[in-house]
C-alpha cells in the first residue's frame, strides 16, 4: 500500500480466481485520510458465483489432517510477514503499530488453535442398547460440516476476527464466503492470498468486497448458504437473524461493558488494568471498558489514579512507535462521540480528563457524575470514553450492571471469593473476568454474549461445534 493517489487495486476471490471489477471503492489511510488501496465491488453475479463455487468445493476431499497442515502453514506465513500485516492494520484501521503487531500475533494463534482443533472433531457413543427392544443396536454420533458459511466481519479487528471465522469454518470442513468490512478489507484480502499459498484447495474460501448491505442481502437471498456467522453491530445482526429463516446464525454483537472495582481491590492494579483496557484501538473494542462502578469508600482515590494513568497515553500517528491511541475509524464516528459527551455534560456529567476532538481523533476521556440513562452509559459508545459511578451495596451494583440491553463480558475487582461467586452467578453476561477489567480475551476461550450482545460462541473449539451438525448413526446388528 502507498499513500500516493496511485494505489493498488485488489480483486475479489471468486471460484479460485482473483477478479478485478470496473466498479471500485477506495480504502483510506485512517491517519492521513489519503487513499490507501482500491477494492473491487461485488455484484449479485459475483455473490452467486462465489456461493456456487463454495458449494462445489465441499465435494473435494479435504481431510482433517490436510486442514491442519494448511492452517498451520498459513499461521507460519503470517508470522513471517508480521510487520507487513501490522503496517497494513495500522494504515487501514488507524490502530497503533504496537497494538497492530499484537493483533497479527493473535491472528496466527487463532489459526493455529483452529488447526489443532481440526484433529479433534469427534462425536460420542450413545447407549441406545439400554432402551428396551434396542438390545441389538449400537449408536454413535459424528460431526459433519454445515456446508457453505457466509462470514461477515467488522472493521475494528479486521484480521483476528476474520481468523475467528475462517479458521474454525475451514478446520471443520466447511467452505467460506467472506465479506470483510468495507473500510478495512485489505488484511482479509492478503490473508486469503496467504491461505492459497499455504495450499488451501480452490473454492474453499471466497472473498467478496464492496457494499455490505447489498452483498449481505444477496447472501441472505441465496439458499445455498447454510449458515451466517456475523460480528458487528446489533442493528445488522438483528437484520441477518430476521432474514436467515431456519438457517444457522451466530451473532457476536455490541456491548457497553461494565467493570466493578470493589472496596477490597488492589487500587494500583485495578487502575492500571482499567486504564489499559478502556482506550485500546480508541475504545473501538466490543469488550472495552465503558461503565466503571467504584465502591464509594475508594471512589476518590481510584478516580485520581485513573486520571493520572489516562493522561499518560500518547495520542497520534499510528505508525509512531510511541503512539498508544490513533484516530477513530471515521470523522463522523469521532463527531458522534463528541456529541454524546456534550449531551452528557449538558445533563450534568463532568469531564475529568479528555473531552476534546481533533478531526477523527478523540482524546481518552473520563466522565464522572453520570446518570444511568445518559447515552454514554446506556448505549454502546465504541469510542475512547469511560464513565464512572459509585455504589454502596453489591446487590445495587449487580442490578446496575444488569440494567443494560447488552451482556458480553464484565469485569470485577475483588479478593472476596464469596462476592466473586455471587457476581459470577448473578451478572448476566457471556463472561465475567475477576480481578481484571472486562476486556480480557485469549483466543481459545469461549467468547460470546447474551441479550443484544448476540448468541453463539467463538473460540475455535466452540465455533466448530456451531459450524458442524451432530449426526447419529445407529447400527442394527
Ligand atoms: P457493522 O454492523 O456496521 O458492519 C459489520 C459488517 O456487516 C461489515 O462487513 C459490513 O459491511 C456488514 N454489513 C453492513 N450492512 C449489512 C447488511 N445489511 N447485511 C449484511 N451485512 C452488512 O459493524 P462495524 O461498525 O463494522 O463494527 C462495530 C460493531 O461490531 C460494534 O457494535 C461492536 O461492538 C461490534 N463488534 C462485536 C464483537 C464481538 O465479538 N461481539 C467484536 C467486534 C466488534
Amino acid at each position: 500500500m502507498t499513500n500516493s493517489t496511485q494505489v493498488k487495486q485488489h480483486g475479489l476471490l471468486v471460484a479460485g480466481h482473483w477478479e478485478k471489477t470496473s466498479e471500485t471503492m477506495m480504502v483510506l489511510n485512517k491517519y492521513t485520510q489519503e487513499p490507501a488501496a482500491e477494492i473491487s465491488v461485488a455484484t449479485k453475479k459475483h455473490v452467486d458465483k462465489a456461493v456456487k463455487s463454495a458449494k462445489a468445493a465441499l465435494k473435494q476431499n479435504f481431510s482433517p489432517y490436510e486442514r491442519y497442515e494448511v492452517l498451520m502453514k498459513a499461521a507460519q506465513l503470517l508470522l513471517e510477514r508480521r510487520e507487513e500485516f501490522a503496517r497494513i492494520l495500522a494504515i487501514e484501521v488507524g490502530k497503533s503499530i504496537r497494538e497492530s503487531r499484537g493483533e497479527v500475533d493473535r491472528s496466527a494463534q487463532t489459526l493455529q488453535i483452529s488447526a489443532e482443533e481440526a484433529k479433534r472433531i469427534h462425536g460420542e457413543g450413545v447407549p441406545v442398547e439400554s432402551a428396551q427392544g434396542s438390545e441389538n443396536r449400537m449408536a454413535f454420533t459424528i460431526r459433519v460440516p454445515v456446508g457453505v458459511i457466509a462470514a461477515i466481519t467488522p472493521f475494528n479487528a479486521p484480521i483476528n476476527l476474520v481468523c475467528h471465522k475462517i479458521g474454525p469454518a475451514l478446520a471443520s470442513g466447511n467452505s467460506v464466503v467472506l465479506k470483510p468490512a468495507e473500510v478495512t478489507p485489505i488484511c482479509a484480502i492478503k490473508l486469503a492470498s496467504l491461505l492459497e499459498e499455504a495450499g488451501l484447495p480452490k473454492g474453499r474460501l471466497q472473498v467478496l468486497t464492496g457494499d455490505g448491505a447489498k452483498i449481505g442481502e444477496w447472501l441472505l437471498e441465496n439458499q445455498d448458504v447454510n449458515m451466517f456467522t456475523f460480528t458487528g453491530s446489533p442493528r445488522v445482526g438483528e437484520l441477518i437473524r430476521s432474514k436467515a429463516g431456519l438457517r444457522k446464525v451466530s451473532l457476536e454483537l455490541g456491548n457497553n461493558s461494565a467493570t466493578i472495582v470493589h472496596k477490597d481491590s488492589d487500587l494500583e492494579r485495578a487502575a492500571t488494568l482499567v486504564s489499559q483496557k478502556s482506550f485500546n484501538n480508541a475504545g473501538q473494542v466490543c469488550i472495552s471498558v465503558q461503565r466503571i462502578y467504584v465502591h464509594q469508600d475508594i471512589y476518590e482515590s481510584f478516580v485520581a489514579k485513573l486520571i493520572e494513568k489516562t493522561e499518560e497515553f500518547v495520542v497520534g500517528n499510528p505508525m509512531d512507535e510511541k503512539t498508544d491511541i490513533g484516530p477513530m475509524i471515521r470523522l463522523t464516528e469521532a463527531e458522534r462521540v463528541e456529541a454524546w459527551v456534550k449531551e452528557a455534560v449538558e445533563q450534568g456529567a463532568r469531564i475529568e480528563v479528555g473531552g476534546k476532538r481533533d478531526g477523527a481523533f478523540y482524546l481518552p476521556t473520563i466522565l464522572t457524575n453520570v446518570k444511568d440513562d445518559m447515552k454514554v452509559c446506556r448505549q454502546e459508545v465504541f469510542g475512547p470514553i469511560v464513565s464512572i459511578a459509585t455504589y454502596e451495596e453489591i446487590d445495587e451494583v449487580i442490578a446496575k450492571v444488569n440494567d443494560s440491553d447488552y451482556g458480553l463480558q464484565a469485569g470485577l475487582f475483588t479478593n472476596d471469593l464469596q462476592l466473586a461467586m455471587k457476581a459470577a452467578r448473578e451478572i448476566e453476561v457471556g463472561g465475567l473476568i475477576v480481578n481484571d477489567a472486562s476486556a480480557y480475551r485469549v483466543d481459545h476461550m469461549p467468547y460470546g454474549g447474551v441479550k443484544k450482545s448476540g448468541n453463539g460462541k467463538e473460540g475455535p473449539k466452540y465455533a466448530m461445534e456451531e459450524m458442524t451438525e451432530e449426526r447419529i448413526i445407529v447400527l442394527n446388528l
